[in-house]
């Protein structure tokens, strides 16, 4: 009898390997916008910050407003974050850095590795100086909380336009994009399993940005609509200036007509209220193919098919 129970449950465990690359997409690239808005304190969007998963790694793009939040609410453990990319240092896309870094690290599932940082010309003081700004928390958190030692060590490193990370089949490039005067500013691509995913970070139309997203499956670029400055009474002169860091619907509209991505995706919404009224019909102008406007929580699977879930909806 229990030798039966046995093969039975050796029968079952052998059924169940043999349908998990089935179900699982092992050469999936999932992406999860965790915040999609700016400066702005918005709720409805939290500040930038996109979550990239693929072949068991999972990367951090920007750590602004409420990422470890955002990833508590996904049931990510925070010890899990491989390593963080920042795009540039506006205080917007690193001031959620500290959180996910120090409270991370205290509360559990606390990290007990390092955390690996990379980013612009910059980083390194950046995370240096934090360290010094959060020296008396991290003296009483391992002595007093028994904190791991290791988990609140930063791996920063300074970075240039190329090749940064080559891992188990993910390959992460930096790409400089033009976001002067903050420069450097980048851009990311994300490579695995033949499939690929383009991060503009903030930049106006960049020739070099569509270059890097040539033959992308995924683009998630950025947008400022002109119009939801003029709705919240932003002084024109100060609107023009922002804008002018930024593309507008029209333009993001002809980086994806010339990039062709299989799905063009807006995050980094300036401002966080626009509506998809605001940022469409300029989008159409030149561009027709597959478009959606991000969202805080909007997941999209890229493999064979592209799977776009937004938070509160059941998937198809
Ligand atoms: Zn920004
Ligand atoms: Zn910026």
């Amino acid at each position: 009898m229990i030798r039966k129970i046995v093969r039975e449950a050796t029968c079952l465990v052998v059924a169940l390997v043999a349908l998990a690359p089935a179900v699982a997409g092992a050469q999936d690239i999932k992406v999860t916008l965790l915040g999609t808005g700016t400066p702005v304190p918005a709720m409805s969007r939290f500040g930038p910050s996109i979550l990239v998963e693929a072949g068991g790694q999972k990367f951090l793009f920007d750590a602004g407003r409420g990422a470890l939040q955002r990833l508590a609410q996904i049931r990510v453990r925070w010890q899990d974050v491989d390593g963080v990319f920042l795009t540039h240092l506006h205080s917007d896309h690193v001031v959620g850095f500290p959180d996910l870094w120090l409270t991370g690290w205290l509360v559990s599932p606390g990290r007990d590795r390092a955390l690996a940082v990379w980013g612009p010309r910059g980083t390194k003081k950046m995370m240096s100086y934090l360290e010094a700004a959060y020296e008396f928390d991290i003296r009483i958190r391992l002595y007093d909380d028994r904190a791991a030692p290791e988990g609140v060590v930063i791996l920063a490193e300074d970075i240039a336009e190329g090749v940064i990370l080559e891992k188990g089949g993910l390959k992460i490039t930096a790409f400089a994009v033009d976001h002067a005067p903050i420069k450097p500013a980048f851009g990311y691509r994300i490579d695995y399993g033949g499939r690929s995913v383009v991060l503009s970070g903030d930049t106006r139309v960049s020739q070099n940005l569509i270059r890097y997203a040539q033959g992308a499956d995924v683009l998630v670029h950025e947008v400022a609509s002109p119009e939801s400055f003029q709705r919240v009474g932003t002084p024109p002169a100060r609107a023009k200036s922002v804008i002018e860091h930024h593309v507008t619907p029209e333009q993001a509209g002809e980086v994806f007509a010339r990039t062709k991505p299989r799905l063009a995706v807006y995050s980094h919404i300036v401002q966080p209220d626009a509506s998809e009224q605001d940022l469409l019909p300029g989008t159409r102008k030149a561009y027709s193919g597959p478009l959606e406007v991000g969202e805080d929580l909007m997941v999209i699977e890229v493999g064979e098919k592209i799977e776009v879930r937004r938070p509160g909806r059941a998937s198809p």
